[in-house]
């Protein structure tokens, strides 16, 4: 019964914070449309700003909804995942030329130091999703012209750690408890970022675990962060 009540408690949970998540950009759509029909449309400047907003606001429902669904197939354990021995550190040089494009545009260096040995049993895929979030998310929190480097260590015999360190503005105590949840963000990043959901570190979080490894962070506020994950050695 207590099982049973918890999960309905999540359940509750979910469905809260989803529609508290749903319901500002569908109130822009809406009130926007609105303005349009009330007569802005006739304007063509204004009906452009308009315009412009619900097609962001669209885009951000969709951005979650896939998300979401991405989340839910990985969490019933209904993703694929095609385990292989992967060259980590090929992996990571590829990946960084892959992603220049995206770092240059805040002028961010991201410098790689390797100082594993061997390969990983992973999925290519997953690894580079994994990486996709972290990697948007230093750069996202991070100042323009600053350095992110991505570390990797032998965690121990069986594991192979990846470590994405950025030196942004950090993550509080209390917030580490929260950041790997859905929908959590901090109150700074919803202050001044509405583009993200909260759904990234979920989604790095239930993929790490389907590889068999473990995700974490350290961090000192106004110091920066690392977020870490294994993955099994090959
Ligand atoms: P979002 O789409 O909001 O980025 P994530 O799940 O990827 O969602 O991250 C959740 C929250 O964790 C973010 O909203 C932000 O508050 C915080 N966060 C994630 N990565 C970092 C980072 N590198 N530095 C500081 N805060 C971060």
């Amino acid at each position: 019964i207590t099982q049973l009540r918890s999960l309905d408690s999540m359940r509750r949970d979910f469905i809260s914070n989803l529609s508290h998540e749903l319901r500002t950009p569908v109130s822009v759509i809406r009130a926007n449309s609105e303005t349009l029909i009330d007569g802005a449309i006739e304007d063509k400047i204004q009906a452009r700003i308009f315009a412009k907003a619900i097609l962001h606001n669209a885009e951000r429902l969709s951005d979650m909804v896939s998300s979401l669904l991405d989340l839910s197939r990985i969490e019933y354990g209904e993703l694929k995942l095609n385990f292989e021995e992967i060259n980590l550190d090929l992996f990571i040089q590829n990946y960084i030329q892959s992603v220049a494009n995206l770092s240059k545009k805040k002028e961010i260096n991201i410098i790689y130091k390797p100082e594993h040995k061997g390969t990983v049993n992973a999925d290519l895929q997953a690894i580079e999703r994994i990486m996709n979030n972290l990697i948007d998310n230093a750069i996202k929190y991070s100042e323009n012209g600053s350095d992110i480097t991505i570390l990797t260590s032998n965690e121990s015999d069986n594991y192979i750690k990846v470590m994405v360190k950025d030196t942004g503005e950090g993550i509080s105590d209390e917030d580490k408890n929260h950041i790997f949840s859905r929908f959590y963000r901090t109150a700074s990043a919803r202050a001044t970022d509405n583009q993200g959901s909260g759904l990234g570190l979920a989604i790095v979080k239930h993929l790490v675990n389907n590889l068999n490894g473990e995700v974490g962070i350290e961090s000192k506020p106004q110091e920066g962060s690392i977020f870490w994950f294994t993955l099994p050695n090959y």
